[in-house]
């Protein structure tokens, strides 16, 4: 019984696409729609956003912003009203043309992003410095006609977060887009134990309409980048737009300052391609839907004596962890074993009338798959400690597989063939100009994912495409 439930997977180190979309199934994180591109996303698989809507809404709270929410619908002269912004995103634009039977004067665009609606409304709201700054973020869904999609990293419709700000002054919106940024870093590591290189996008990989682009960017087991998050300098292109101006304290009339920023369910496609292993998924514990579970083991003769032990572990453990118990009869031990591991949740209790003689528990990692017995009297002691460390022991794993897979070049052969061999992240030198970064595309596939905060040091680099004095040191890789 073990062994067939594993099998059903295949195996994550032969071929990662085909076990995330296996792994997916199996452990009803989501299912495919009847609409094409669309998802639904199962209890499993949305107990792991609600977690991460929890954690980072916390930080957001914590950092002076507020929740508000905006229609679903947009008028198309409000999308037009920026012209990056509309061209960047028409191609993926759902319309709506009619209401009920009647044909609407104006159609309605299905929010790809908020900034026009949003703006539109700050322009009614902003009137004096007094007004500002505006903090407001919104949990909230939004489609993009996607063409290729894939459950949580790319779907015509994801859940996400998007937050909108109105500054006085380019420093006090640069601040927050910053400040945004080490936030997405510091969650995603923290919480999702996946490592991050933060950065700047460069001026073709930015967001439509906005000054500058800061993206979080995280190694996935294949050796392709994916984008965790970004935050917008949308510096005063949409305030001019969508007239959003305000009395400075000078008396002046001036156009508001304005940053924008999120992240999205592709989180939760991000944990479950990182962690995962060949027996299914492996969870980070703080966003574990469950974080331990409970299993009985017993013999019909000893029932009696278990269970009432086991409902009582589950009792103390309860009030600090999200816990599941498993007495079902009808599955031995050893298919339960598997069929958890397969969920990925991160620890263990196993119960039975041994352990219960000599007053234990055995506790089995899901990440390391030890089994370290207990002593009752130091349950929930051990419980925290080995929860902290499988949380720590996924983040040195992928900390260690990102560093391990981001190299240096200065030659663009060899460049090229770390990209077609080893894949990650190569750091290399490049003139600034879109010419030599549409080449390396075109040659290899591979894009500037970031260039870094702080930049290293150019003096006497040349571009590794065409041997220019080079402006800055980038990270390249393929990305999702
Ligand atoms: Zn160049």
């Amino acid at each position: 019984m073990e062994e067939k439930l594993v099998q059903e997977i295949p195996r994550k180190s032969e071929n990662l696409s085909q076990w995330y979309i296996e792994v997916i199934r199996r452990a009803e994180l989501a299912d495919y729609a009847p609409m094409k591109g669309m998802m639904v996303i199962r209890p499993a698989g949305y107990a792991i956003w609600e977690n991460i809507q929890r954690l980072l809404d916390k930080r957001f709270k914590e950092t002076g912003h507020t929740n508000a929410y905006f229609p679903l619908f947009i008028p198309e002269s409000f999308l037009k009203k920026e012209a990056e912004h509309v061209e960047g995103f028409a191609p993926e634009v759902a319309w709506v043309t009619h209401g009920g039977d009647e044909e609407l004067q104006e159609r309605l665009a299905v929010r790809p992003t908020s900034e026009s609606i949003i703006c539109a409304m700050y322009s009614k709201w902003v009137h004096s410095w007094r007004d500002l700054p505006i903090l407001i973020n919104q949990w909230a869904n939004v489609v993009r006609w996607e063409k290729v999609t894939r459950p949580f990293l790319r779907t015509t419709e994801f859940l996400w977060q998007e937050g909108h700000t109105v500054h006085a002054t380019y420093e006090d919106a640069q601040e927050e887009v910053m400040r945004i940024l080490y936030i997405y870093k510091e969650f995603i590591e923290t919480e999702l134990a996946i490592k991050i290189y933060a950065g700047r996008k460069s001026d073709k990989e930015k967001f439509a309409g906005a000054l500058a682009t800061y993206t979080v960017e995280a190694l996935m087991p294949d050796g392709k980048a994916l984008q965790a998050g970004t935050s917008h300098n949308l510096g005063q292109n949409f305030a001019k737009a969508f007239d959003i101006r305000f009395e400075d304290k000078d008396q002046k009339l001036k156009y508001a300052w304005q940053t924008s920023w999120g992240v999205s369910t592709r989180l939760v496609g991000a944990t479950i391609m990182v962690h995962g292993d060949d027996d299914g998924l492996v969870i980070p514990p703080r966003v574990a839907p469950y974080q331990i579970v409970i299993v009985p083991i017993f013999k019909m003769k000893d029932k009696e004596t278990v269970l009432p032990v086991a409902e009582k572990i589950k009792e103390r453990l309860k009030e600090n962890y999200r816990v599941v118990y498993d007495p079902r009869e009808e599955y031995t031990p050893g298919w339960k074993f598997a069929e958890w591991e397969m969920r990925g949740v991160p620890l263990r209790i196993e119960i039975g009338p041994r352990d219960i003689k000599e007053n234990s528990v055995v506790i089995v990692r899901r990440d390391t798959r030890e089994k370290i017995k207990v002593s009752m009297d130091e349950l929930e002691e051990k419980t925290a400690y080995f929860l902290d460390e499988i949380q720590k022991e996924l983040f040195r794993r992928s900390e260690k597989f990102t560093e391990e897979n981001t190299r240096k070049t200065e030659d663009y052969e060899e460049f090229k063939h770390i990209i077609e061999e080893k894949r990650g992240f190569v750091i290399a030198p490049w003139c600034g100009s879109q010419e030599c970064e549409m080449k390396v595309k075109e040659d290899t596939k591979a894009t500037i994912r970031l260039i870094p905060l702080e930049e290293g040091d150019v003096e006497g680099k040349k571009c590794m495409v065409c041997g220019k004095p080079a402006r800055h040191l980038v990270y390249f890789a393929r990305s999702y």
